[in-house]
């Protein structure tokens, strides 16, 4: 076994800007050392913005001019299938000691298939190169990712070493089909946030078929550094995630020291979850979402308490949700709290619910999921529950796009109610109006957010911090659908303080919902 101190090589990070792209992105080595250096990401296999998006040629080429002489910057360069005769291609690459090659079949319009893609993946394969793919895939629960096309590549081209990029919760019952015949098909994880996903392919024997990435800029890189830390893997299996794994397919020599080491996974003594769900959603197959196995993963991950809305509730069935609910929150005192989850269009029931549930200290607030019950808060069926949660002064956590005027309004017209906007109101940092959501809830009262499911953006919390202020802002963290430690990443790994950290890890948590 190796004694070596242990280093993270990050498969999946661009050098240079997007087009549309509002959040922070590298000029060149020397930033993105810098911030490699910060989140203790010793190695990068670096692919070049314009070549993903504009120009091949001069992109690839401009990659080699930003990076020479770097040795932590291993170059990929992006590929288009019978652009060029294969040979000149492969050649070009041996030129530059190029050991891997990213397509991006949904961004350049082509197919992965075996009709458009065998050639090239044999060439590559017969060279001993990596092919990376990215589909680029369009949301959390949606990578965008042609199965079907990776399948068929993998048993027309068995000897290629292909890691698919990006690929999410969704996608375990397609490559769970085949990924045992294909022991060179890899999986890389920055979007693979499934609670104990990673874990269950290591234990299923396919260890050496996971790779770390982070997706940087676009995404924090602690998120995936912090999955894989809270996942109580053995040294070797993590060690190879992290960085053998990916050494190996590109067939590096191996270095001697890491230049940086990997930085420890922070402890906090306390951390309240504000967004946590029991009930499955059929997207996200890795967890449970029983009560005793989402306390066994907080446990797991260093969470103290946690806030959960049913899913059951957020669907059709509001009452068998909240009864769940009910039952943890005896079944696990201090640990599980609930919001009584209400569907504003069934008022019978929900006078029903608030009656049945009224004085029980396990819940703490109540949870209105415009967005999968259909209904706008402005709605004047919702009247009635806002004015009931102002009455009583009960935190509200609310799933709705919402405009921000009407967001003002609400909190001004209920000003004992709290209100909480569920995923920063599902943006990112191409989303200007979770900025201004951030910056509006700075000047009214009782206008908080929650990071659960924001999906790591770089530089996104920061941000936040900056435009809110840190007493508005709840840890969340979507689970079952996601691991408690992807967003515990981006909160333990950014620039914001300590006493910033621990007021969104709890402090805030613990004012607003009255926990001891
Ligand atoms: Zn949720």
């Amino acid at each position: 076994m190796s004694t070596k101190p242990l280093a993270a090589f990050d498969a999946n990070v661009r050098l240079g800007r997007l087009a549309n792209s509002r959040g922070p992105w590298f000029r060149g080595a020397d930033e993105l050392l810098a911030a490699m250096d910060e989140l203790g990401v010793d190695r990068a296999l670096v692919y070049g913005a314009l070549a993903k998006e504009s120009d091949v040629l001069r992109g690839n080429a401009l990659l080699q001019e930003q990076i020479q002489g770097e040795a932590r910057l291993i170059p990929c360069w992006v590929g288009i299938p019978n652009r060029e005769p294969c040979r000149d291609l492969i050649a070009r690459m041996r030129e530059h000691s190029i050991p891997a090659l990213r397509l991006f079949p949904q961004t350049s319009h082509f197919s992965i298939r075996p009709w458009c893609c065998e050639a090239l993946a044999k060439a590559l394969s017969e060279e001993g190169k990596v092919l990376m793919v990215d589909f680029d895939g369009p949301g959390w629960s949606n990578d965008g990712i042609d199965w079907e096309g990776i399948q068929q590549l993998c048993l027309a081209v068995p000897e290629l070493k292909l890691v698919v990029c990006g690929v999410t919760m969704a996608s375990p019952p397609n490559y769970e089909a085949f990924i045992r015949q294909c022991p060179n098909l890899h999986l890389e994880i920055s979007e693979l946030v499934s609670p104990g996903e990673i874990k269950r392919l290591v234990e299923a024997g396919l260890g050496l078929q996971l790779i770390f990435g982070s997706n940087l800029p676009k995404r924090h890189a602690g998120a995936a550094l912090t999955m894989v830390g809270l996942e109580n893997l053995k040294a070797e299996a993590r060690d190879l995630i992290l960085n053998g794994n990916l050494q190996r397919l590109l067939m590096l020599s191996e270095e001697n020291e890491p230049v940086v080491p990997i930085r420890e996974i922070p402890h906090f003594p306390d951390v309240v979850d504000t967004h946590v769900h029991f009930g499955g959603w059929n997207y996200s197959a890795a967890a449970s979402g029983r009560p005793a196995d989402t306390v066994r993963d907080m446990d797991r991950c260093g969470i103290q308490s946690a806030i959960v809305t049913s899913l059951w509730s957020c669907f059709g069935e509001v009452p068998l949700g909240n009864a769940d609910v009910a039952e943890a929150t005896k079944a696990f005192p201090g640990r599980i709290y609930g919001y009584l989850t209400l569907d504003p269009k069934h008022p019978d029931e929900f006078r029903e619910q608030i009656d049945r549930y009224r004085g029980d200290p396990g819940f703490r607030g109540i949870k209105l999921h415009c967005g999968t019950h259909g209904i706008r808060l402005n709605d004047p069926q919702c009247r009635e529950i806002l004015e009931f949660a102002n009455e009583k002064k009960i935190p509200l956590l609310i799933h709705e796009e919402f405009d921000l005027p009407e967001w003002k309004d609400l909190c001004l017209s209920h000003p004992d109610a709290t209100f909480i906007v569920a995923h920063v109101g599902g943006g990112g940092p191409d989303h200007a109006p979770a900025r201004e959501l951030a910056r509006l809830s700075r000047t009214v009262d009782n206008l908080y957010f929650d990071l659960a499911a924001t999906r790591n953006f770089y530089g996104f919390l920061e941000d936040l911090v900056e435009l809110a202020g840190p007493e508005k802002i709840l840890y969340g963290s979507d689970h079952p659908l996601m691991d408690f430690g992807f967003e515990l990443g981006q909160i333990f790994f950014s620039g914001i303080g300590e006493a910033e950290k621990q007021m969104i890890l709890s402090g805030n948590a613990r004012r607003i919902f009255k926990l001891n």
